[in-house]
C-alpha cells in the first residue's frame, strides 16, 4: 500500500499553521478513537496514520525533511512494523527517527561526499572480469591452437542500447534528487546527505523500462569466441582477452575475460617446463650389443637414438630441441629419454637353450653376483680403517 501524504491525511493544506494542524489532529483523532470505534479495523488503520502524520508535522524539523523529501526523508526507520503503542507510533516513530539519523549521518561520515561536496551524478560502472578454464591437450600446447568457446554471461541489451528505457529514450534526470544521486535533510544543527531513494544514487530514472531486458540494460547472452592459444602454453597460463567480460553498466567498459589453462596429461610424454620426458623400451639384447631405437617425437614425427654397447637400465639421453617451445619465444627444449631395459618373456626352447649357454659361459667368467661382494668387501676394508 502507497502511504498517502501526511497532510492529506490530517486532512490540512501545506500551508497549513503549527495551530491548523493541531486543530485538524485533534478532530480526527477523536473521531478515529479506538475507544468509539470497537472492533473496527479500518478506523484502527486511520487513526495510526493520523497519529503518525501528526507526529511529523508537529515536529520543526520533521516536518521540514518531511516538506523536501517526503517519506523518504524517513525510509528505512518506518514500515518495518516493529513494536507499536497501541495509540500510534509516537514514542517508537522518534526511536525510528534517530535510527534514520545514524544510518545517514553514517554516510555521510563514510565519505560520500559532504554537503555540497556535488559529484553524485550517475556513475558508469566496468562489468565483471570473468574467468573461463580451458583445458588443450599438449600436443596443442606444442604447436598453439585456434580454439572457439562459449561464454555465458551478460550483454548490453540490444533493444535499448544498455541503457534500460524503452526503445533506446535516454534515462531521465531523476526528480528527488535532480540529478545530484543524493539528498540531503537539515537536522538540528547538522545537515546530513544520503544516496536518493528514487534512483538508488544513480540520478537518473528510467519512466518507461525496456521490455527485452526489463529496465537492466543487460540480457544473458552466449558470447562465442575464437581465442588464440599461443605455442607454449603451460598449466596455469592466463590468457587475457581484454574487454570480453561482462558488460559495464551504464556505458562503463566491459570487464576482461581470462583463460585459464590446463595442459591433460600425456600419455608417453612428460613435461618439465620447456623440457620433455620419456622412458623408451629397449631389448636386452640392444641394450648389450648396442643398436638403435625408435622414439616419437611431440611434432608427431620419430627420431632415431643409437643405443650405446653395454646401456643399463635407466641410461639417459638428451634430444637437443625436441622439446616444447618457450611462451614468449627463447627457443625449444630438449627431449630426455630414458631406458628401460626389458627382460624377455614367453621364451621358446630355442632362445632359453640359448641363453642357458650364454649363462654358462658368463658364469666361468664372472660368478653371478661377484661384482656386487666385491664392491661389499672394499666397503667394509673401508671401515676397519
Ligand atoms: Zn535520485
Ligand atoms: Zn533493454
Amino acid at each position: 500500500m502507497a502511504k498517502r501524504d501526511f497532510y492529506e491525511v490530517l486532512g490540512v493544506s501545506r500551508g497549513a499553521s503549527a495551530e491548523e494542524i493541531k486543530k485538524a489532529y485533534r478532530g480526527k483523532a477523536k473521531e478515529l478513537h479506538p475507544d468509539r470505534n470497537q472492533d473496527n479495523p479500518q478506523a484502527e488503520a486511520q487513526f495510526k496514520e493520523v497519529n503518525e502524520a501528526y507526529d511529523v508535522l508537529k515536529d520543526g524539523d520533521k516536518k521540514a525533511a518531511y516538506d523536501r523529501y517526503g517519506h523518504a526523508a524517513f525510509e528505512g526507520g518506518m514500515g518495518g512494523g516493529g513494536p507499536r503503542g497501541p495509540y500510534g507510533q509516537g514514542a517508537d516513530f522518534s526511536s525510528a527517527f534517530s535510527d534514520v539519523f545514524e544510518d545517514l549521518f553514517g554516510d555521510f561520515m563514510g565519505g560520500r561526499g559532504g554537503p555540497g561536496g556535488g559529484g553524485g551524478r550517475s556513475r558508469a560502472t566496468r562489468g565483471s572480469d570473468l574467468r573461463y578454464n580451458m583445458r588443450v591437450t599438449l600436443e596443442e600446447a606444442f604447436k598453439g591452437a585456434q580454439k572457439t568457446i562459449t561464454v555465458p554471461g551478460s550483454a548490453a541489451c540490444g533493444a535499448c542500447n544498455g541503457t534500460g528505457a524503452e526503445g533506446g529514450a535516454e534515462p531521465q534526470t531523476c526528480p528527488t534528487c535532480s540529478g545530484l544521486g543524493k539528498v540531503r535533510a537539515q537536522n538540528g544543527f547538522f545537515t546530513v546527505e544520503r544516496t536518493c531513494p528514487t534512483c538508488g544514487g544513480q540520478g537518473q530514472v528510467v519512466k518507461n523500462p525496456c521490455r527485452v531486458c526489463h529496465g537492466s540494460g543487460r540480457i544473458e547472452k552466449e558470447r562465442t569466441l575464437s581465442v588464440n592459444i599461443p605455442a607454449g602454453v603451460e598449466t596455469g597460463t592466463r590468457i587475457r582477452l581484454a574487454g570480453e567480460g561482462e558488460a559495464g553498466m551504464r556505458g562503463g567498459p566491459s570487464g576482461d575475460l581470462y583463460i585459464f589453462i590446463e595442459v591433460r596429461e600425456h600419455a608417453i610424454f612428460q613435461r618439465d617446463g620447456v623440457n620433455l620426458f620419456c622412458r623408451v623400451p629397449v631389448s636386452m639384447v640392444s641394450a648389450a650389443l648396442g643398436g638403435e631405437v625408435e622414439v616419437p617425437t611431440i611434432d608427431g614425427g620419430r627420431s632415431k637414438v643409437k643405443v650405446p654397447v653395454g646401456s643399463q637400465s635407466g641410461r639417459q639421453m638428451r634430444l637437443r630441441g625436441k622439446g616444447m617451445p618457450a611462451l614468449r619465444g627463447g627457443g625449444i627444449g630438449d627431449m630426455v629419454i630414458e631406458l628401460a631395459v626389458e627382460t624377455p618373456v614367453n621364451l621358446t626352447a630355442r632362445q632359453k637353450e640359448l641363453l642357458d649357454e650364454f649363462q654358462r659361459i658368463q658364469a666361468e667368467n664372472n660368478p653371478e653376483g661377484a661384482s656386487f661382494f666385491q664392491k661389499v668387501k672394499s666397503f667394509w676394508d673401508g671401515m676397519k680403517g
